[in-house]
């Protein structure tokens, strides 16, 4: 996913720079399918000026990305930093875990993030019980496999 997200010719594309999203969806027969990735705007433009002081990097994942015959599983975005990345949720972040659920109509809807610490990742799981992380700033469980962190390579 990241790496396709990182083959775009533009030195602003970088996982430091910009919030990285798409949908896991869910077919019918149970196969478990991934929107195309989309991106939010950088946070530094190409001459190094932070575009917009102060404000948090988002990234526009459409729920309906999941397309007709499938329904919304779960949203996984990245949270871009050079260092030190927290995969706490925003508060936006959290409401998606409702949304889903309105969606398919039970409770396994979540939220994965991806918190970038330099060229390691490590991805952590938000549902309903833990979507209130957003306030509390408790880490939700690591998923990655072997709870070990991700390469860059190992994220796609
Ligand atoms: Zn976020």
């Amino acid at each position: 996913m990241i790496a396709a997200a990182l083959a775009q010719d533009d030195p602003t594309h970088h996982l430091a720079n910009r919030e990285y999203g798409a949908m896991i969806c869910e077919r019918a027969d149970g196969v478990l399918t991934i929107s195309p990735v989309v991106w939010g705007d950088p946070i530094f433009d190409a001459g190094g000026t932070w575009v917009n002081p102060g404000e948090q990097p988002t990234v526009p994942v459409d729920i309906d990305a999941c397309g007709i015959g499938s329904t919304p599983l779960a949203m996984i975005h990245t949270h871009p930093s050079t260092g030190g990345a927290g995969a706490i949720p925003s508060w936006n972040d959290a409401q998606w875990v409702a949304a889903i659920n309105a969606r398919r109509g039970d409770n396994h809807g979540r939220i994965y993030v991806v918190a970038i610490d330099g060229t390691s990742f490590r991805i952590e799981v938000y549902d309903q019980s833990n979507a209130g992380a957003w306030e509390t700033g408790e880490r939700g469980p690591e998923v990655n496999p072997n709870a070990q962190p991700c390469t860059l390579d190992a994220v796609q």
